[in-house]
């Protein structure tokens, strides 16, 4: 789950790390007023999750109360990139010297969180990695052993921060450590991390990802969970309690158990293909599960075609020939299906399927030839608005 920058500020505090003060509003009202208690000048923060704001023009100073209704009245509604501004934050305003990166991630191939420290702050990080990487310190914590002071000092001189602000700087990593562990996050992220006439350091953005499945220990975490802000179809799938995870191709897929629906991915990446999500019905999938997955699978506008592959052992063939006989009469689906059906019932429930006489949907004997069928009616299906001839069908 992404916070919100103002979200992430706010947990921020709460462990001590430091951040300008600010408050909360949606209307131009409320951001004058917030203005007014904040003090001037003043800054006025678009909240979306998404980087690169200010560049967009959804971070703009204010110097008196006028002003800020003029940039509250601009940024509500904006679009950036895609995303509508309905928050803001308004935030005391910065004087800045300097400009750090920091962030703290899971680095899931050492099996241990990352510490990054970089002076190319306020920019664009993915570029200063692959323009000039060696601009980032990094640096792994051992998770049993945890933060330690002298991982901060190195970081900071590795990183070549100002003589006079290592010490805060390491404090800072060493609370950004803490808000990753105790807030069971797997991203924090400060851009930037700056440092003002004064010398003082502080959080000048915030990017917190946090684990959803540890949401259950963070009572309070999970009220910033807005649902409006989730993908639709990830949303409809949690309401159904399937496991389902969006991707970005456009062959909807759809499998029994965690391990052959990878599998299907990567058979339909091999075969030229782009899986639209990964999708497991789990075992003993029953009619109404299968009808449930396929209405969420269709949600999804990119979708050109749909690959059942199951393999039947507590799941039954029948059961799952029943629920896609049961998906086609509730939803009258428009773009192909292809079905392997293998294991407990796969004659009864191939049988069912032949019986039904569905249109646009192929039965394939082999999971290689059922992604072979399936790339093809994707590619031949064009925009998903056309139907696949029915020359096609076996
Ligand atoms: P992003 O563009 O979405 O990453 O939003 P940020 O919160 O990182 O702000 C973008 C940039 O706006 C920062 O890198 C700063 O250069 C500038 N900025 C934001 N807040 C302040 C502030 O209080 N004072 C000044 N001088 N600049 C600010
Ligand atoms: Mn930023």
């Amino acid at each position: 789950m992404d916070l919100l920058e103002y979200q992430g500020k706010q947990l921020f505090a709460r462990h001590g790390v430091p951040v300008p003060r600010g408050r909360h509003a949606t209307s131009v009202p409320e951001a004058q007023d917030a203005g007014e208690e904040v003090g001037y000048p003043c800054v006025v923060k678009a909240q979306v999750q998404i980087g690169g704001r200010g560049k967009a023009g959804g971070i703009k100073l204010a110097a008196d109360r006028d002003a800020v209704g003029e940039h509250a009245q601009a940024i509500l509604g904006m679009d950036i990139r895609g995303l509508t501004v309905h928050e803001l934050w308004i935030e005391a305003a910065s004087e800045i010297e300097a400009e750090y990166y920091a962030s703290v991630v899971f680095d899931r191939s050492a099996k241990a969180p990352l510490l990054m420290l970089s002076t190319k702050g306020g920019m664009d990080i993915e570029e200063v990695a692959e323009e000039d990487p060696d601009a980032i310190a990094r640096l792994h914590v051992d998770p049993l052993i945890g933060f330690q002071e002298f991982h901060g000092r190195r970081l900071a001189f590795e990183a070549g921060v100002d003589a006079d602000v290592v010490r805060p700087v390491a404090a800072m990593l060493g609370k950004l450590y803490e808000v990753f562990v105790g807030e069971e996050a797997t991203l924090v992220e400060v851009n930037p991390l700056i440092v003002t006439p004064e010398r003082e350091v502080r959080a000048l953005d915030a990017k917190l990802t946090l684990d959803e499945n540890a949401l259950y220990r963070h009572a309070e975490n999970a009220e910033l969970r807005d649902p409006s802000r989730e993908d639709p179809q990830e949303r409809m799938a949690k309401e159904r309690g399937l496991i389902y995870v969006k991707l970005d191709g456009d062959i909807g897929i759809l499998g029994n158990g965690a391990g052959l629906v990878m599998s299907t991915l990567d058979v339909v990446a091999e075969a030229g293909g782009s899986p639209a999500n990964f999708l497991d019905a789990g075992g003993g999938s029953k009619a109404q599960a299968i009808t449930s997955a396929v209405e969420v699978i269709l949600s999804n506008p990119k979708v050109k075609a749909v690959l059942f592959n199951i393999f039947g052992g507590i799941t039954r063939g029948d059961e799952v020939a029943r629920g896609l006989i049961q998906a086609f009469n509730q939803i009258h689906p428009q773009v192909p299906f292809v079905v392997r059906l293998d294991g407990t019932n796969d004659e009864e429930g191939r049988r069912l399927l032949a019986q039904a006489d569905l249109p646009n949907v192929y039965t394939e004997a082999t999971m290689d030839g059922a992604a072979k069928r399936v790339v093809e009616l994707a590619a031949a299906s064009g925009n998903g608005s056309t139907r696949a001839s029915d020359g096609a069908r076996p």
